[in-house]
């Protein structure tokens, strides 16, 4: 083959074992933290591939993670796909019928489970029509198995009396490598695939400095989960760039999370909006030292400005990126032009809150619905199309769903956007989530971070609600600070909308609720809130 070896992540892992034997992978588990380097790592890896083969697992057969952040799930991330399976990561906190759906379709094999979870897929199994059929084994991640009604051996029984070395083979580039299935908050879940050369080059791509570059100086805390689109890849990128890891185990608290950034000297770490929501009121009540945190990463759903600010304030860069699952995931992050280094702090903030630049590697376009491609000014908007080397251009078994979601060899996002002269790119919104009030759009999410920016309000979510006049109105439904008066919330809420957007944006209607439902991914869930609040009609 041209160019000698083929792009997979086979090379990551050997020159994190060359170059940083002893550098650390930290983890918290039910055992208490459980700390060891690369070296040891290659080993178990190496380990965990031998007990793989020695199963009789290879090309195209899929093993199923079920599993929380930490180093047994780490070690999947490399000896599944290094020794030629498919690693199949399943998000827990979806719906048991999910679930079935899920491992019925990529038809698994083994189930690599935490014994936290072992109450849930105990559950899914028992409920399923046809319990999990093509699953041979469960294998709970420590020491022992806890008792079951699942034929299950223990991880380190599975993987003990292996050799510690493995004679990784040669791949094929387009070998299956992964699996994850979208949360699918309307209809079933749909899996995506990744191949070899798609996790290599998402790695490359965010590697660059336009990327989440991770170097050997650097710490990396995953916290957005290992179960959806491999951590965005940082487990990956980390060991290609020789980055400690950390790991942050079991729904983990904000208070674990801050233990965890001062005891390790956290520099990197990612997640969803809402985890850091947490972590703000943690720190405004805590005396906890984040000096050792450089950035932030977050993505899934729109940073608000208020937090971008806040961790300024920390010395805390946020980086505000973009992604799917089918985009592996990251596809854009909101960098600052060199250019605009020296603009003033409010027009970078500006930038900084849009979802960013498109990622090296990657090419978009943004259509309207006329089908034209929309101008890069700013206000002009439509849906963004893209592909590249990390983008999927196929859903696994959803010949149907290959029909309609993709266009001249471009996937479509469901996302409508603008573009900026400068090229950054802001989600207006989901095309599902827009509200079309007279014949306009009203975007949801730019009236949620409005909301959110006032200081009784810590969360806010806006749907649209059938009207008979304008068709649909926006309706808010906020969860206030404690210091809120909630009686007149609703009238300080529409006023403080009034100073920055035109009447007709303004929520015909303020519900004050306890908690904004989220899906499995951590999103607000809007589907659960349009069907709750269906009958709030404003006619
Ligand atoms: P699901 O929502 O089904 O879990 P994904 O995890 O793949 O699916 O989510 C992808 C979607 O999340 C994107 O299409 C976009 O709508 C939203 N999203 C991702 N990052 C951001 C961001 N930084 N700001 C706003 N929305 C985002």
């Amino acid at each position: 083959m041209p160019g000698g070896s083929a792009q997979t992540l086979r090379p990551f892992l050997w020159r994190a074992d060359q170059l940083y034997p002893d550098t650390e992978i930290v983890s918290r588990t039910h055992e208490g933290i459980v700390r060891y380097d690369y070296d040891e790592f290659a080993d178990r890896a190496a380990q965990l591939a031998n007990a793989l083969d020695a199963a009789g697992y290879g090309d195209g057969e899929r093993i199923g993670t079920f599993c929380w952040n930490h180093h047994r799930h780490f070690e999947t991330y490399f000896g599944i796909p290094g020794m030629g399976a498919q690693l199949h990561t399943i998000n827990p906190l979806l719906p048991d019928k999910h679930i079935q759906y899920i491992v019925e379709n990529a038809q698994d094999r083994t189930i690599f489970v935490d014994q936290s979870l072992l109450p849930k897929l105990e559950g899914a199994v028992a409920d399923d029509a046809e319990p999990f059929e093509s699953v041979e084994r469960f294998v709970v991640m420590g020491e022992s198995v806890p008792d079951t009604e699942l034929d299950a051996v223990a991880y380190e029984s599975f993987v003990g009396d292996q050799p510690t070395t493995y004679d990784w083979p040669d791949l094929e580039e387009d070998r299956p490598a992964g699996l994850c299935y979208t949360s699918g908050t309307t209809g079933r879940p749909k899996g995506v695939e990744y191949t070899q050369q798609m996790l290599w080059s998402h790695t490359m791509a965010i590697q660059s400095p336009q990327g989440i570059p991770l170097s050997d100086d650097d710490v990396m805390m995953p916290v957005v989960p290992m179960f959806h689109v491999n951590a965005w890849g940082l487990p990956f990128s980390a060991t290609a760039g020789g980055a400690k890891h950390v790991y942050p185990g079991p729904q983990p608290e904000p208070a674990d999370l801050a233990h965890l950034i001062e005891e390790e000297g956290v520099t990197v770490t990612a997640g969803v909006p809402t985890v850091w929501l947490g972590l703000m009121e943690y720190v405004k009540e805590n005396d906890v030292d984040l000096s050792s945190l450089e950035r932030l990463v977050v993505g899934g759903s729109a940073a608000p400005e208020a937090m971008i600010r806040f961790f300024d304030d920390h010395d805390v860069e946020l980086v505000h990126a973009w992604g799917m699952t089918e985009t592996a995931p990251v596809g854009a992050v909101a960098h600052l032009k060199s250019d605009l280094e020296d603009a003033d702090y409010e027009t970078q903030l500006q930038k900084r809150s849009k979802q960013g630049l498109i990622a090296p590697g990657l090419e978009y376009r943004v259509i309207d619905d006329d089908g034209d491609e929309v101008p890069h000014d700013g206000e002009a908007f439509g849906e963004l199309q893209i592909r590249g080397p990390w983008v999927t251009t196929e859903y696994f078994k959803r010949p149907e769903a290959n029909e309609s979601e993709f266009e001249d060899g471009f996937l479509k996002t469901g996302d409508v956007v603008s573009v900026d002269e400068d090229g950054y790119i802001k989600i207006v919104d989901r095309a599902k989530d827009v509200i079309k009030s007279g014949g306009e759009w009203i975007s949801s999410q730019e009236l949620e971070n409005a909301l959110m920016a006032h200081d009784h309000v810590s969360e806010a979510a806006v749907i649209g609600v059938p009207h008979e006049r304008w068709q649909e109105r926006p309706l808010a439904l906020v969860v206030p600070t404690e210091d809120a008066d909630a009686d007149s919330l609703a009238d300080e809420l529409r006023e403080h909308i009034l100073e920055e957007y035109p009447k007709w944006w303004v929520p015909d209607n303020v519900v004050i609720i306890d908690e904004v439902p989220k899906t499995a991914t951590g999103k607000f869930n809007k589907q659960a809130l349009r069907e709750e609040y269906a009958d709030e009609s404003l006619v």
